[in-house]
């Protein structure tokens, strides 16, 4: 994984995700920054529901952002003509956690795969079966599997299935929605891998999504920690690894396991306690305070913001502020 990166492949900025319930308006996602270049994986974490998910969805506008713009390869995907929404899907494709729910089970993995290539006119005839026949190798599969129906696979072949799927239409962009969360923790590593390698070999960009640091680490050449709809952490992996700043990212990361049997052992997990507050009301102060214990008395009065406090390392604490 290169350190540096330019030329980002998606940007996206002010990203709002605001539903209205009866019980008023859940800001699912309320003001989410971040760019993305080529060939970069950048870890999107945080607990189940703070917003990783629905911020993809933003992104490729399966739901429609409440404000905000996204922009892939240049082009504002945000208030795209219909036309050129659909024609812009083909860049950035998802993979979702659940491999089994999002292949059809009626159909051959070869009308699967062949799907979208013939949907968004990449090949004809003959050569749409030599395509699926490629990728299935590509993702690891024996090519005869073109036959064979989805319920005939393991859950790790299955996934490998929609990456193949996924990658039939040369995306530049893959937004990975919990890639492996479904997967035994032994084929785990092995779909992981298979992510680094597609991405050396066709130079694809990557929205990591998960809840568990542990399954990141790996990948993600930067990480994103996502807390009630707002980053509240943003740093290249290693570094934020090393040197968390946000007590939020602090707690996430003490549950995650270290290989060296030693420091295991003297691995102390930060429990968090408090509630979490509803993401319908107006919070006042920072919206972690409830749970942070660090929190002191500005904390309940003004909500902190992102602040680069070194390079490339951003996170909204008062506790780093002078
Ligand atoms: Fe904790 Fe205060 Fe920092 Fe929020 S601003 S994370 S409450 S110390």
């Amino acid at each position: 994984m290169s350190p540096s990166f330019q030329n980002p492949v998606l940007e996206v900025r002010g990203l709002k995700m605001h539903f209205r319930t009866p019980k008023g308006v859940v800001k699912a996602v309320d003001g989410v920054d971040f760019t993305i270049a080529a060939g970069e994986t950048l870890g999107l974490v945080g607990e189940s529901g703070c917003g990783k998910s629905t911020t993809a969805r933003g992104i490729t506008r399966l739901i429609t952002p409440t404000a905000g713009t996204v922009i892939l390869e240049g082009r504002e995907v945000t208030g795209m003509s219909t036309a050129d929404l659909r024609a812009t899907r083909q860049r950035m494709q998802m993979v979702f956690q659940d491999p089994y729910a999002s292949l059809d089970p009626r159909m051959t993995v070869l009308d699967i795969i062949a799907e979208p290539i013939r949907n968004f006119r990449i090949a004809r005839g003959q050569e749409v079966r030599e395509r699926v026949r490629n990728l299935l190798q590509t993702v690891g599969l024996d090519a005869d599997f073109e036959k064979r129906y989805p319920h005939e696979f393991s859950g790790g072949q299955r996934q490998r299935i929609g990456v193949a799927r996924a990658l039939a239409v040369e995306p530049i962009l893959l937004l990975a929605d919990e890639p492996v969360s479904a997967l035994d923790v032994s084929i785990q590593a092995q779909v992981v891998n298979l992510f680094e390698d597609l991405q050396e070999q066709f130079g694809l960009a990557y929205l990591f999504i998960s809840h568990d640091l542990s399954v990141v680490r790996h990948v993600s050449d930067r990480i994103a920690v996502m807390y009630l709809g707002r980053i509240v952490e943003i740093a290249p992996a290693q570094r934020l690894y090393a040197e968390p700043l946000h007590p939020y990212t602090e707690a996430l990361l003490s549950a995650v396991p270290i290989p060296d049997p030693v420091i295991e052992t003297k691995r102390k997990r930060i429990m968090l306690s408090g509630d979490v507050p509803s993401p319908v009301d107006e919070i006042q102060g920072c919206p972690f305070r409830t749970r942070c214990a660090q929190a002191f008395e500005r904390c309940e009065v003004e909500a902190p913001v992102l602040k680069e406090y070194r390079p490339g390392h951003s996170a909204s604490c008062h506790l780093h502020e002078d």
